[in-house]
């Protein structure tokens, strides 16, 4: 089957699982894909830079994109407000992309709600809660205040892992992203609910 239109892959999981680290490990491999950069009022970190990482903008103006009907979905995670812009999105699916989203467990419901047919959701999780710590701290970029409380949202967000298709265990790096290599293209030939009679009709060229 030949697919013109574009899927989603939303990735999720507390902050510090590894959903950059294996993004960053299969993006090469998975074939056309458009990562959704979102709009963030939290502080920017070292390393990051406006506009690659996120958008980062102040909470007057992400209120203002709200009231504009800019965001496919947004969400406040840890306090701060964190939004997906819908125009780039809808873009990148006619141009048939694969579009990945690092979004969190109130994200994915609203995707799954609005886009659930071209969707496939994986929830990425630290092998436990002690190596996630670990690796917030040594990722050097959180206070160790908000490291505590990303702790206690790791806690409520693994409550949710069922509301997903896959969970991956970021144990082994390599081994983690050789399963998100395969979901990913799997992602890519989901087949949409209104593409199915179209395809089955076509596919009976015997009359
Ligand atoms: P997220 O994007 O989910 O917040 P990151 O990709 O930033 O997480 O990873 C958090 C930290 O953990 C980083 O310092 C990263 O290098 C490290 N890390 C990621 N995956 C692994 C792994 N499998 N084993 C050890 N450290 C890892
Ligand atoms: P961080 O501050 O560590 O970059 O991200 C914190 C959390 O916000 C992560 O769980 C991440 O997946 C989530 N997040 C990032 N962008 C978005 C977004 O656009 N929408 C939603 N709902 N969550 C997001």
């Amino acid at each position: 089957m030949n697919h013109k239109s574009g899927a989603i892959l939303v990735l999720s999981g507390p902050s510090g699982a590894g959903k950059s680290s294996l993004l960053k490990e299969v993006i090469g491999d998975i074939g056309a894909c458009y990562f959704s950069v979102s709009t963030t009022t939290r502080q920017i970190r070292a390393g990051e830079e406006d506009g690659i990482h996120y958008h980062f903008v102040d909470v007057e103006e992400f209120k203002k994109d709200i009231e504009q009907d800019f965001f496919l979905e947004y969400a406040v995670v840890h306090g701060n407000y964190y939004g997906t812009s819908l125009r780039p999105v809808k873009e990148a699916l006619k141009d048939g992309k694969l579009v990945i989203f690092d979004i969190d467990v109130q994200g994915n419901a609203t995707i799954l709600n609005r886009l659930g047919d071209i969707t496939t959701s994986v929830f990425i999780s630290p092998p436990t809660l002690s190596e996630l710590k670990k690796r917030l701290e040594a990722r050097q970029t959180d206070s160790q205040e908000v490291i505590d409380r990303r702790i206690e949202m790791a806690k409520r967000e693994m409550q949710r892992v069922s509301e997903y298709d896959f969970l991956i265990v970021n144990d082994n790096l390599q081994e983690a992203a050789e399963v998100l290599r395969v979901i990913a293209k799997a992602a890519r030939v989901k087949i949409p609910a209104n593409e199915i009679n179209d395809f089955v009709h076509g596919w009976e060229d015997i009359h």
